[in-house]
């Protein structure tokens, strides 16, 4: 089994020695003194270590697969993501508030560096969370942050961010995924989105999907579109959960390597969604997520081309041979 060893003294040396995080004007930074990031990132280190890197390759080689209409993750996965959970490992920089721990962005980022580069596949679970509450955070009502955010915040429910549809990924302003008002001031949402990332998986109680969608009278191109908070499983008045949702999985789509991360095809066949932030103004709302998502990718870039150097594999039994 291969051995990664989490560069915690060199991050170390980095937020104390180079940028001096303490000294710095920065909200909260003041309380990040080098006994305290140190204490922080070494418990991290052993989850990267212990947990997670044991998990990476069996998980990859396993991969996701859908079981009457419900992804199952590689064997462990479960386990891990409850252990993590219960850590507090996912709610290091949310609002205490929603029962995080308000910590800076930079010690999320700089935990999530060593959990990437022990198993990225895993940590996709909850980077889509992270990204999704930040979302709910900025352009929620505060009805919708106090149902959504608390089990968001902790990964007891997890969130997707739904853009790429069949026929467009980049030129979004050809979505044909449609929104219709009902008189309650929900909206029925029917389409078809592709590559969504965390779309499913049996890691979580709900998964809330952050779905683009284009509801009446919005115009053409991404004018016209907004945004849906579309959860798998209805949530009751008191919080408890429901029916299940008309969102479904179509297939976990084929692609080279993350294979522990199930990427899917997800249908909206008349599910329910509510408004997340202005009507027509949904790509500045999913920019919110959006923006956190490509500094996770660049974190991603850089975690996982570090992990060679910073991971011991066994070195096979064979061995050399002199051969005549
Ligand atoms: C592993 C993985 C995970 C993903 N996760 C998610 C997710 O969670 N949620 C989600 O919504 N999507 C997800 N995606 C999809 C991803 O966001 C899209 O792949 C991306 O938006 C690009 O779309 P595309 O692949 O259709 O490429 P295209 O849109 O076909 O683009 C291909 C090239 O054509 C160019 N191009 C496209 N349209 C035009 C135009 N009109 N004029 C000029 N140039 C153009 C683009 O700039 C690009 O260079 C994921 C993809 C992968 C591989």
């Amino acid at each position: 089994m291969p051995s990664y060893t989490a560069p915690v003294k060199d991050m170390q040396f980095l937020m104390h020695e180079v940028l001096k995080i303490s000294e710095a004007d920065i909200p909260g930074y003041v309380d990040l003194d080098a006994g305290f990031t140190g204490a922080v990132l070494e418990e991290a280190a052993k989850v990267a270590e212990d947990i997670l890197t044991p998990l990476n390759a069996p998980g990859d080689k396993e991969g996701c697969r859908l079981e009457n209409g419900i992804v199952r993750t590689p064997e462990g996965f479960k386990a891990a993501f409850d252990t993590l959970r219960e850590g507090g490992w996912m709610a290091l920089d949310a609002p205490e508030e929603f029962g995080g721990q308000g910590l800076p962005y930079l010690m999320h980022t700089a935990v999530n560096e060593t959990f990437v580069s022990a198993n990225m596949a895993f940590n996709m679970y909850q980077g889509l969370t992270h990204g999704a509450v930040s979302a709910i955070l900025a352009h929620g009502t505060d009805d919708q942050k106090a149902r959504w955010l608390p089990k968001m915040v902790s990964c007891e429910w997890t969130g997707t961010m739904n853009l790429t549809e069949p026929h467009c990924g980049t030129d979004l302003g050809m979505m044909r995924t449609k929104a219709d008002p009902q008189a309650d001031g929900s909206y029925r949402i029917t389409g078809q989105k592709i590559f969504i990332s965390a779309g499913d998986h049996d890691l979580a109680d709900n998964i809330v999907h952050l779905v683009l969608a284009k509801a009446p009278g919005g115009g053409e191109g991404t004018k016209g579109i907004s945004l849906f908070i579309v959860p798998k499983v209805m949530v009751n008045d008191d919080g408890s959960l429901g029916a299940r949702n008309a969102v479904s999985v179509g297939k976990i789509e084929e692609k080279m390597g993350i294979h522990a991360n199930a990427t899917c095809v997800m249908n909206y066949d008349g599910a329910t969604g509510w408004l997340l932030g202005d009507l027509h103004k949904g790509m500045r709302a999913m920019f919110t997520m959006m923006n956190e998502a490509r500094l996770g990718v660049g974190l991603q870039g850089y975690a996982v081309a570090e992990a060679p150097i910073r991971t011991l594999w066994p070195m096979p039994r064979t061995g050399c041979r002199a051969v005549r």
